[in-house]
């Protein structure tokens, strides 16, 4: 084992950890501005701005963001083996900060129409006064579109006379877009896909070798790590918002690029500050390194071919069968389940083969942890999608009526009570385990699923306060997001440290891909859930929004319950994988 690099400082610390964390720390705080900076502005840039269906903006978002979360594994293992994690790091800055200078080329809004009955009209917005009406233009006269509780939808006269009623499923809202600046916007996700791969699995690996094995300040050491991730999104949540809707679009997305360089800046040159930290392994004197670096490049079509898959495949019709919805996935959705599928099992044979009985057990905790752990990302991540369009059109963003947010600040929620309950929650364990009370880590990843759920149950329950708009006040939305912020912190720094303490240690990096891999798949799955929450916009906006608050009430009520309910069962299953663990706190 090398010596930690904190030995060779000459005792210097920070904060009474080993000096180089600082540099991490501000490095991530950097490239999580930009991540989270973008992600601020994503949904809703697909959605008003391309005019993309909710169907398409919520599976374009799941399928982006589940690749985020899959390129990991390989940039770990490259990193690993040939690479070293810093030169894998800046080569990662450089590729994140080029995706989001690429997303800065907007070209024009689409052009919304709708095709009544098979014939084509122009649609336009409504101006200053009524923001948020469409109207279908029929001639010279200007008809204001009504999306009816029945699905069908009113076409309204000036005098606010029915001038015409469309049958359900006879008006068809579309949009004109260029495909150039759509292929230039898929670009920039591929360039963050790959250099999120590269960056953001490595720099992680970065702090642990800060710590000697057994170094009892490694945990807090993440805590502050963890810190820093909310420190750097919740300032860029408030910043790239405003610059978008103040701006435009452009200087939002510009915003997370000069964030994302100055991340770059920090561990390029870092003057020493990281000797020794993150070196290339003994390749005997072959560099493959340029040979990465093209290989990297050259996966790009295949990412943009995914995305475009995602994109066109159809969707598969309710009565399909589950197998018939298996087959209808698009690429990315089979080969996401079907990675995760195999490597459970298949590692588990593994470890039942070469492990003792209580090396399989501890193992066989992990897994199902493991699969636990996509439940909650699967309700957690609805914060990029559902949560951010519900906030866009169902909620009432002023606070205290003094001045309103926009619907994608309103993500800084999360970064904020991250930041403000971590050392809280710090406090609490320490507390709880002095008295012997500190619940076990099963029974904290139940409490999280069950927290996960009863946030959406507390926004379910405020859109009965919902006003005559049909818009709950910014609180609910709030609520929610501090309760999940609570249960985050019961399962994610939680969770990265279960696996290093339950894997067996040959195969510590691949459960660390494991884990990534099971956030993946439920970001993938997020995406799905966002889907089911779809209701019909015209010209980015939603045709009935007294539907639209019912359709989200429904589907958070659902996966509310359900997340609670299988909370419940892990709750009840916690003894036995407590056994299993062996002993592990
Ligand atoms: N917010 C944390 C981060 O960005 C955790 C996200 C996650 O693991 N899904 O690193």
């Amino acid at each position: 084992m090398a010596t930690p690099a904190a030995d060779t400082q000459g005792g210097k610390t920070w904060f009474g950890h080993p000096p180089q964390l600082a540099r991490l720390f501000t490095t991530e705080a950097m490239e999580r501005f930009g991540f989270y900076g973008m992600r601020a502005l994503l949904t809703l840039y697909l959605a008003n701005y391309f005019l993309f269906s909710d169907q398409t903006t919520n599976g374009l978002y799941g399928g982006f963001t589940a690749l985020v979360y899959l390129t990991p594994l390989i940039g770990g293992l490259l990193a690993d083996r040939y690479l070293g994690s810093k030169r894998s790091v800046k080569f990662g800055a450089v590729l994140m900060a080029l995706g989001y200078f690429i997303l800065c080329f907007e070209g024009g809004a689409a052009k919304p129409y709708a095709t009544i009955e098979g014939a084509r009209y122009e649609v336009v917005v409504g101006s200053a006064s009524d923001a948020k009406q469409q109207y279908v233009i029929d001639g010279d006269r200007h008809l204001a579109i009504k999306g009816q509780e029945d699905g069908t939808i009113q076409l309204l006269a000036e005098d606010g006379a029915v001038a015409r009623t469309i049958g359900k499923g006879g008006f068809v809202a579309g949009a004109d877009r260029s495909e150039f600046y759509v292929l230039l916007m898929l670009i920039g996700l591929t360039f963050v896909t790959i250099g999120n791969g590269f960056f953001k699995p490595n720099i992680s690996t970065m702090v642990g070798t800060l710590y000697a094995p057994g170094d009892r300040r490694r945990d807090a050491g993440f805590t502050i790590f963890y810190m820093g991730i909310n420190l750097g999104s919740l300032f860029s949540q408030l910043l790239c918002p405003l610059l978008a809707t103040t701006v435009g679009w452009w200087a939002g997305f510009g915003l997370a690029a000069i964030g994302m360089m100055l991340s770059w800046y920090l561990i390029q040159f870092d003057h020493g500050a990281l000797d020794g930290v993150g070196e290339p392994p003994e390749t005997g004197g072959r560099d493959r390194s340029l040979l990465i670096y093209v290989g990297a490049l050259l996966a790009g079509p295949v990412v943009l071919f995914l995305f475009y898959n995602l994109m066109n495949t159809p969707h598969v019709e309710p009565g399909a069968g589950f197998l018939g919805y298996l087959a209808g996935l698009p690429l990315m959705g089979k080969l996401l389940f079907g990675t995760f599928l195999l490597s459970v099992p298949a590692i588990l044979i593994w470890s039942a083969k070469v492990g003792s009985r209580v090396e399989f057990q501890m193992m066989l905790a992990a897994m199902v942890l493991v699969v636990f752990n996509v439940v909650f990302w699967t309700l957690f991540e609805q914060a990029g999608s559902s949560l951010t369009l519900f906030a866009d059109r169902n909620t009432d963003l002023s606070v205290f009526g003094l001045f309103s947010i926009s619907a994608g600040q309103t993500q800084f929620f999360n970064a904020f009570f991250i930041v403000t309950l971590a050392p809280l929650f710090s406090m609490l364990w320490g507390a709880l385990g002095r008295r012997g009370l500190e619940p076990s880590i099963p029974v904290k990843f139940a409490i999280a699923l069950i927290g996960v759920g009863a946030g959406f149950l507390l926004l379910v329950w405020g859109t009965q306060y919902a006003d005559s708009g049909f818009k709950v006040a910014l609180w609910w939305l709030a609520g929610l997001y501090f309760v999940h912020s609570a249960a985050e912190l019961c399962i994610s720094p939680v969770g990265l440290s279960m696996i290093t303490k339950l894997s067996i240690a040959r195969v510590v990096g691949l459960m660390m891909g494991v884990w990534f891999l099971s956030i993946s798949c439920a970001q993938y799955v997020a995406g799905l859930v966002a889907q089911v929450a779809s209701v019909q916009t015209v010209g980015g906006q939603v045709t009935n929004l007294k539907v639209s608050l019912e359709t989200y009430a429904g589907v958070f009520w659902t996966i509310g319950v359900a997340a609670a309910a299988i909370g419940l069962v892990l709750l009840a299953l916690s003894p036995l994988i407590k056994k299993w663990m062996h002993g592990v706190q």
